[in-house]
């Protein structure tokens, strides 16, 4: 497709001027029938994406969507962009499927938006017609890896049997690369192009505290920000509750929101949160999906989230404008017993519980906390961002790389085929089961690391998957493996800057709990 002709329609029905970075590249991808996994934050301009592609293709452009509930939004949008769409879900009548049906065999539609669980009625009208394009929004739903797995998403995998030349674009805002391989596996795609966006939102503070005295705490936070907007999320519908009424009894124009207020109620909050008539919502996650306010100046998670896809989608809701907004995270050991009494009780218990422990690791953490978010997304980031806690308060370091390269070659030496406890037993030296039966007293990394304590390898080791040389295989037995920034270590001699372990953190550890 030529650029001119891109650009023209992107003008003519979009109104915007130029492409934003990667939307030129996937729709180019598109027009040669590729299959393509877009991962791009919220806000980074997913939609046209395929909105574009799908009024220069010949035929339908099919969108799948799990949001009943923006459907209507997204294709009113459209239509008054003059772009022909429309949308089929369980919540419509028949006579109004009949009339899209009618609508679709005239070729009168261009994109036709569907819930997951509505596919079986594509069927019946597709043996009418040829498909262009395939969109699948909120891809990660597909895998029971992502944070929002969604049974109805499994069948999607069809759609490439179905229509094997039509090319499939797959677009979601928060997947890590075990999900990412995921997605791809299932939906049939093994060969699609990844296109992977920055994550980075340099805007946003990142901040850590220990959960205790959390409502003091919050107060102080929100003292001199009597007119900001901003969102707490909390794990219980009882918090939350509890939440709204302390604040409102300081004077706070507070609201609670979550699952068990009826629709008109939940409707009320956020148009009174999105026109400022309310300030703070301390809501569970339920709030948020959707929610198109750009000036949310902060964001507070009360209790911790279950996993950093989750994590960074909420913090990502505060600052939409570019303006510095700032996010505080309280960490309390309370909440991850409970969070991990949930994930064994989940179907995919291994990986909820992997997923927890990353967020747990991030919390605890004593290099930048940015780069260990971005590094969960699979990013780099050269420099320390300066905008987070650590940054600004940082701890002490020493030059670890002596340290970084036993723990690096150990787990060289392991084959990537052991759990963190195991890798510190072989770095120590003990004379275990699983070095026994494994024969690990015979690898020349066996015990070079005796001087350390159990205590201090793990910490240095958390530190070393922060940094991005090591990560946590989901799979299997949450095996640690290297990284390609490992080699660097390992066979170049990077230095390596850890911090040291404070004594008497670790001895509060246990006292934080609340
Ligand atoms: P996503 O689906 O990734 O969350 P959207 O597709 O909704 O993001 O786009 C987010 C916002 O950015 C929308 O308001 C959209 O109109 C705008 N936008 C998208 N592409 C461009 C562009 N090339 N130039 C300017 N604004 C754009
Ligand atoms: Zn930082």
């Amino acid at each position: 497709m030529k650029e001119a002709r891109l650009l023209d329609t992107l003008k003519e029905y979009f109104g915007y001027e130029k492409f934003r970075p990667l939307q030129k590249k996937i729709i180019n991808s598109v027009f040669e029938a590729k299959d393509n996994l877009v991962i791009m934050p919220t806000g980074g301009g997913k939609s046209i994406c395929y909105q574009l592609p799908a009024i220069l293709l010949p035929e339908i452009t099919l969108v799948i969507s799990p949001l009943i509930a923006l459907m209507k939004d997204q294709v009113d949008g459209l239509n008054a962009n003059g772009v022909p769409a429309a949308y089929l879900n369980s919540s419509q009548e028949e006579a109004d499927k009949e009339v899209i049906f009618q609508k679709i065999d005239n070729k009168e539609i261009k994109l036709l938006y569907v819930a997951p669980e509505s596919l079986q009625f594509v069927d019946r009208f597709l043996s009418h017609g040829k498909v262009s394009l395939i969109a699948i929004d909120e891809a990660h739903c597909i895998s029971s890896w992502g944070h929002d797995f969604r049974p109805a998403y499994t069948q999607l995998g069809y759609l490439k049997n179905r229509f094997p030349i039509t090319p499939v674009l797959a677009l979601t805002a928060t997947a890590d690369k075990a999900t990412r391989k995921d997605i791809c596996k299932q939906l049939n795609i093994p060969g699609a192009e990844k296109h992977i966006a920055s994550f980075d939102r340099k805007n946003l503070s990142l901040e850590v505290k220990p959960g205790i005295k959390r409502f003091e705490k919050i107060a102080e936070f929100i003292k001199n920000r009597k007119k900001e907007s901003g969102i707490i999320y909390c794990l219980s519908r009882k918090t939350t509750e509890d939440l709204a009424s302390k604040l409102q009894a300081k004077g706070f124009k507070a609201a609670a929101y979550h699952a068990g207020l009826n629709h008109l109620e939940r409707s009320q909050i956020q148009d009174d949160f999105i026109n400022d008539e309310k300030q703070i919502i301390c809501a569970t996650i339920a709030f948020g999906m959707g929610i198109d306010k750009s000036n949310i100046r902060w964001v507070i998670h009360y209790n911790m989230p279950k996993n950093l896809e989750g994590y960074y989608q909420e913090i990502g809701r505060a600052g939409r404008d570019g303006l510095p907004s700032d996010t505080l995270l309280f960490h309390s050991y309370a909440d991850v017993v409970q969070l991990q009494k949930f994930a064994s009780n989940a179907k995919n218990e291994e990986v909820q519980l992997a997923k927890l422990d990353r967020m747990k690791q991030y919390a605890e953490a004593l290099s930048c906390r940015r780069k260990i978010l971005l590094s969960y997304f699979g990013e780099f980031m050269e420099e320390d961002c300066g905008n987070c806690d650590i940054c600004r308060n940082p701890p002490e370091f020493f030059d670890g790389s002596i340290i970084a390269q036993k723990a690096l070659s150990c787990i060289f030496r392991l084959k990537a085929s052991e759990p963190i406890s195991a890798v510190i037993d072989v770095l120590r030296g003990a004379g275990n089961e699983t070095v026994r039966s494994n024969h690990y007293e015979q690898l020349s990394t066996y015990g070079i690391g005796k001087d350390i304590s159990w205590h201090h390898w793990q910490q240095y080791l958390i530190q070393l998957i922060n940094l991005g040389y090591i990560e946590i295989a989901f799979d299997r037995n949450n095996h640690l493996q290297l990284t390609e920034q490992a080699k660097k270590v390992l066979f170049e001699n990077e230095k390596v800057l850890l911090a040291q372990v404070k004594e008497k953190e670790v001895q509060s550890r246990s006292e934080k709990t609340t």
